[in-house]
């Protein structure tokens, strides 16, 4: 057979010598020892936590060895295209801070772009013409339906699926009948002609998983489709040769395909880079484990991460939790260390499938956080608002003074111990709502409506904004003690019968109504943060709140005096309208 007619007929054209390409895009100017590695996305819009899986272990490996992370596009499939996919790729790995070096839209060195695989057409078709010529290539004119019913042949007998040995049909087709076909106008895909026997095994070092073994490649695989386009296999071995990836780390489930890529290194005479397979995330569910689905768990979109405000560090020390063995323990003897001093190497990452806990990481997010100055943790909150906040949210950040304050409070800031009540941006900031917006809703207060009334009108009264924590929390018992609740914790534990509560339930009262929640820091300096008029407002909003809600089935003769008395004493009602 006359090869080189007929990849000439295959794909006509000047193309340049091979050595042209080896030329311009030579081996990397590198210290020894530096790796050059790089994220491969397909641009569907969709970035998971597998990605940053392997982009935090692709960035750690190329530059703690001095070396290059780049981004390439595998846009081969147009179908699946998205439009600002790459961008999204880029910000989503910005935020835990994954730099690229050169890639698609990253501005770095152009020398061995272009960065997306559709720009890429003229190397995939020179090399895929070299195989040809070489007798290494051959068209194949199966249709669709001819593949579909070799497959079911196939799986009927039990045997290997796929186009390889007796059943690569087009494999022996003569001259005659290739040149027929190709008069004939039938539409072509080019395939590898492999020379590998399956039963032959060979040893390979797998940078993550070790020593394994893996068969030789006997599937004619097709590496250029009808449109002229290659598969990812091929444009694989060509990218990652001409790019100069000296280490592929890539998800655990191209293991499968390890034979047909090293066939195809071979073939076209490139030096292969080595490869590590990284394990896949896991989740548990119920009695099983199964791999993070995109249908099923909305924390495998790295969207989630950003848009739920995690804290990028947390994430990153979750992530490198898992990817290397030794991380644990070094980041318990350096809990503050920048990540990046961390020794990071492809052998000490798993082997096998990974469990991910959002629980585990909402516990490490709310350690990380717990660390943060309030000047600090004001900026993250910001940043997060400013993207994903409601109005309303964004303007808690108008008064710097009083954000400062709330958030010393809140963490526990110069207190005994540091609070770790936040574990994302979304969450501390509806946690800390009630400082900016008055509750809407209450918790149950722990007490019958009419003392209820009682005990906010007196303290009404009562409360000066200029009273010490403990001028204050002397008039909180006056009140308890006037109204029958224990004004002493001793008192009302010695003999709970005599009494309708204690102090403790007068301070619930208080602290649901200034803030709809049974649970805060401290209520005094709650209560020094929100101002007079706001306590003053709050207050009177729950009295009438709780009057009116209970009014109608409940109406007592104590209620309608209470009320009577306060009105008398209260002259601002919130809001003419109530
Ligand atoms: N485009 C492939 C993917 O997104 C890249 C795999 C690789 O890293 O080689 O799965």
């Amino acid at each position: 057979m006359d090869y080189k007619a007929l990849a000439e007929r295959l794909i006509p054209g000047n193309y340049p010598a091979l050595d042209h390409y080896e030329k311009k895009y030579p081996p990397r100017d590198l210290p020894k020892g530096a790796e050059v590695t790089r994220l491969a996305p397909s641009p569907t819009g969709f970035i998971h936590l597998g990605n940053l899986f392997a982009a935090i272990a692709n960035e750690r490996i190329a530059h703690r060895s001095g070396g290059v992370l780049y981004l390439r596009i595998e846009d081969t499939d147009l179908k699946r295209k998205v439009d600002g996919a790459v961008e999204a790729v880029i910000k989503a790995l910005d935020y835990f801070d994954i730099k690229f070096d050169e890639g698609a839209e990253i501005g770095g060195d152009e020398t061995y772009g272009p960065w997306y695989q559709r720009g890429r057409a003229e190397i995939y078709r020179a090399f895929v013409k070299h195989l040809i010529e070489i007798g290494r290539a051959y068209p194949c004119f199966c249709t669709e339906e001819e593949l579909t019913a070799l497959r079911e042949e196939q799986t009927a007998r039990k045997e290997v699926t796929g186009y390889y040995g007796k059943y690569a049909r087009c494999r022996d087709l003569t001259e005659e009948e290739i040149y027929a076909n190709l008069d004939a106008g039938k539409p072509f895909v080019i395939r590898l002609k492999s020379l590998g026997n399956p039963e032959i095994k060979h040893k390979f070092h797998d940078e993550i998983k070790g020593d394994i073994t893996v068969p030789e490649n006997d599937q004619d695989v097709v590496i250029l489709k009808s449109d002229g386009i290659p598969t990812y296999h091929f444009a694989h071995a060509v990218d990652d040769h001409f790019m100069r990836t000296t280490l592929v780390i890539r998800g655990e489930e191209w293991l499968a395909s390890l034979p047909i890529h090293i066939e195809l290194f071979d073939a076209l005479g490139f030096s292969r880079p080595r490869y590590g397979h990284n394990c896949s995330l896991m989740k548990q569910d119920g009695e099983t484990r199964r791999k993070l689905s995109k249908r099923k768990d909305p924390e495998l979109s790295l969207e989630f991460y950003r848009k739920e405000g995690y804290f990028a560090r947390a994430v990153k020390v979750y992530m490198l939790t898992l990817l290397n063995s030794n991380f644990e323990e070094w980041y318990q003897k350096n809990p503050d260390a920048p990540l990046d001093e961390f020794k990071f190497t492809a052998a000490k990452m798993s082997k096998s499938g990974t469990l991910f806990d959002l629980d585990k990481l909402n516990d490490i997010s709310k350690n990380e956080l717990s660390k943060l100055s309030a000047e600090e943790m004001a900026a993250f909150l910001k940043s997060w608002a400013e993207e994903f906040g409601s109005e309303a949210q964004k303007a808690y950040f108008n008064d710097e003074e009083k954000m400062r304050r709330v958030l010393t409070l809140c963490m526990g800031i110069g207190g005994k111990k540091r609070r770790k009540d936040f574990t994302t941006a979304s969450q501390a900031t509806e946690f800390i709502k009630y400082f900016f917006e008055r509750p809407e809703t209450y918790e149950n207060f722990p007490c019958g409506q009419t003392d209820c009334v009682c005990i906010l009108r007196q303290f009404l009264e009562a409360y000066r904004y200029g009273d010490d924590a403990q001028a204050w929390f002397g008039k909180v018992k006056e009140i308890a003690a006037a109204n029958g609740f224990a004004a002493e914790m001793k008192d009302y534990k010695a003999d709970p019968a005599s009494y309708k509560g204690s102090v403790a339930d007068v301070a619930e009262i208080l602290r649901i109504a200034a803030t709809g929640k049974a649970n805060t820091p401290d209520l005094w300096t709650i209560m020094q943060i929100l101002g007079e008029d706001e306590v003053r407002e709050r207050i009177l909003k729950a009295l009438w709140e709780v009057a009116e809600h209970w009014w109608g089935e409940n109406q007592t003769p104590e209620l309608e005096n209470a009320l009577d008395e306060m009105i008398a004493h209260v002259t601002d009602k919130p809001g003419e309208d109530r």
